[in-house]
């Protein structure tokens, strides 16, 4: 199975991209942990890409086109992958078509998370991230149990460098010039589901869920 799992920043991707790696057993492509990577390694890709990252706007087509086409010809995604951050525009869309058709992939669906800004701003600046693991918390909705510290590693959490509120906004004002036009492009293909994702996680386990068995035969 192959699908794309689209959003504001702070729907919820990387959470249910998460649960789906258990439940569907594929990995998922989250291209802002493989820049985040990079930066982290202070790679030249990564030295470019953090001053990008850190305003919110988004990495060239051409860098995140390339980085994508290296992973998804791994051998670990031969029976599916899920997409998590990609595509962001429509450039990324087609060139991500044309690699699945010469790879003989198809995409089966793509998943919209609804959430509205409100939500997204108090999960976003509320979000703590696992230096080691690279788990999610949220001080509001889902906290550690013990302060800054992972509850599945004991790392130490940290606050993402994007996830102050100027830098949000910048991201949703991004997310709806650049990223907001493929909910159409998929739309028109048949392929786009809504899944509304202002509740917790196991509500979103349970749409998704539903939306499998209404799609069963596509
Ligand atoms: P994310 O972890 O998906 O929220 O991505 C964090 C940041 O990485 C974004 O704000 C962008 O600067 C960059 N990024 C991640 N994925 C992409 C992409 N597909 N295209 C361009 N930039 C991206």
């Amino acid at each position: 199975m192959n699908l794309i799992i689209l959003g504001a920043p702070g729907a919820g991707k990387g959470t249910l991209s998460d649960l789906l790696i258990k439940e569907l057993k594929i990995p998922k492509i989250s291209t802002g942990d493989m820049l985040r990577k990079e930066v982290k390694e202070n790679s030249p890709l990564g030295i470019r890409a953090k001053e990008i990252m850190a305003t919110g706007a988004l990495v060239s087509d051409e860098i995140i086109n390339e980085l994508l086409k290296n992973k998804i010809k791994q051998s670990e995604c031969k029976n599916g992958f899920i997409l998590d951050g990609f595509p962001r525009t429509i450039n990324q869309a087609e060139e991500l078509e044309k690699i699945m058709k010469e790879l003989s992939f198809k995409l089966d669906l793509v998943i919209n998370l609804v959430v509205s800004e409100e939500l997204i701003i108090k999960r976003l600046t509320n979000r703590r991230v696992c230096r080691k693991c690279g788990a999610n918390f949220n001080l509001f909705s889902a906290p550690s149990k013990e302060k800054d510290t992972c509850d599945l590693c004991a790392g130490v959490l940290y606050q993402r460098a994007d996830d102050n509120e100027t830098t949000i906004r910048n991201r949703l004002q991004v997310y709806m010039k650049d990223t907001q036009p493929l909910i159409n492009y998929y739309g028109k293909k048949g392929l786009l589901r809504d899944l509304a994702a202002e509740k917790g996680i196991s509500d979103m386990a349970e749409k998704f869920n539903k939306i499998m068995i209404e799609n069963k035969n596509m």
